[in-house]
């Protein structure tokens, strides 16, 4: 009988809703269903599926979405702590010694085992494959299973990675180069923070590139002049707010971040990504999509405007992504993957859901992992 029900609400055969009135949102009857998803990310850190082999060079990251997702639903419990920080600390590269920092490498995180031993057959040997984003995911899986941060040769990374950063301000995530966009300036951010140690950067040209990426329609690029996307807008924003740009009235006091920067424009532009289904979708035109419920709503949240969201909308909609594995796909009713899912229980923290534990938004971790407490 609930079966029933819930096929004639999820059904598509209503007749065409009429001109500018928005088609009916799909109803859903599911719950948010904690247990499952712990079972789920359980699962994936005792052995990811093989699906994931062509990621091998993101283990790190793969890892930060178990971490963390098992962290925002309140089962750390389930985890190792000691092996884990064992396991993540022996991706880092260190100097040989001190004169090695000046010789433009970064000294951080490798990404993953094969990227720290590379074949001398492989036609790109690169000794030191340290990478920004397997770093910001080391960093932060540490501070989450409560590793002190203060045993790391952080003046080594920091010193090194200052060498990442460009003329206008931007990062390469890798010293052999590679894109350089907002991307990697918010991972340098985020290692800046969680080692409390601004050395890595400057600051004041970081912001700068920042605000070039702000194109004309109110929202972010990933560099000066491209389209804008919710993803580039969330690491603008959250990157001000790690630097101390934006503060937390920024709201109320909009102009005192830079006449350049328009937040009243972002604002308008990200309330635009919520679509008729209740989901967000990062950009126009495009599907809702799970994880930008956490980029757009991150955004606004930091913003101070995520009361402006159609928060039961937006809940309705990640229900028809839920799995019914655990996790969260990336559209309604597909198979989960670790990205959707991290960002999908993240979105749900946003939206306050019980049991799950409120997040430092322009970290990307729980609040706990990002005091300490
Ligand atoms: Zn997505």
């Amino acid at each position: 009988m609930e079966g029933d029900q819930d096929r004639e609400l999820l059904s598509d055969s209503d007749p065409p809703s009429p001109s500018l009135s928005p088609p009916p949102r799909p109803l859903s009857l599911a719950s948010f269903d904690r247990e499952k998803h712990v079972k789920f990310l359980e699962m994936m850190y005792h052995m990811l599926p093989f699906h994931y082999q062509s990621q091998e060079i993101n283990h790190l990251t793969l890892a930060y979405f178990v971490i963390s997702g098992l962290d925002i639903l309140d089962a750390l419990d389930r985890v190792h702590k000691d092996a884990v920080a064992g396991w993540v600390l022996s991706f880092q590269a260190h100097p040989r010694s001190k004169s090695d920092l000046g010789n433009g490498q970064f000294y951080g995180f490798h990404g993953s085992r094969s990227s720290q031993f590379p074949s001398k057959d492989n036609a790109i040997f690169i000794q030191n494959g340290s990478h920004l984003a397997s770093t910001y995911c080391a960093l932060a899986i540490l501070k989450i299973v409560g590793y002190n941060l203060s045993n790391i040769d952080s003046a080594s990374m920091l010193t090194s990675m200052r060498s990442l950063q460009q003329s206008d301000g931007s990062f390469m995530p890798i010293h052999i180069g590679a894109e350089r966009d907002l991307r990697f300036l918010y991972c340098a951010a985020a290692i800046c923070f969680m080692l409390n140690n601004w050395n890595g950067m400057d600051r004041e040209k970081a912001k700068e590139y920042i605000l070039n990426c702000q194109s004309y329609d109110g929202g972010f690029g990933l560099t000066p002049g491209s389209e804008s996307h919710g993803g580039a807008a969330y690491c603008a924003i959250a990157s001000l707010r790690l630097m101390g740009f934006i503060g937390d009235d920024c709201l109320s006091n909009a102009s005192a971040l830079s006449s350049k920067a328009n937040i009243q424009s972002l604002l308008d532009w990200s309330l635009q990504r919520q679509v008729a289904d209740g989901g967000i979708q990062g950009r126009p035109n495009k599907a809702s999509d799970t994880c930008y419920a956490f980029w757009i709503g991150a955004t606004m949240g930091t913003l101070g405007a995520n009361k402006f969201i159609d928060e039961r909308g937006l809940r309705s909609f990640l229900l028809t992504c839920q799995s019914e594995y655990g996790g969260f796909g990336k559209f309604p009713k597909e198979l989960p993957d670790l990205y959707h899912s991290y960002y999908g229980l993240a979105a749900f923290s946003i939206l306050g859901e019980a049991g799950l534990k409120p997040l430092c938004l322009e970290l990307g971790l729980t609040e706990g992992a990002a005091t300490g407490l």
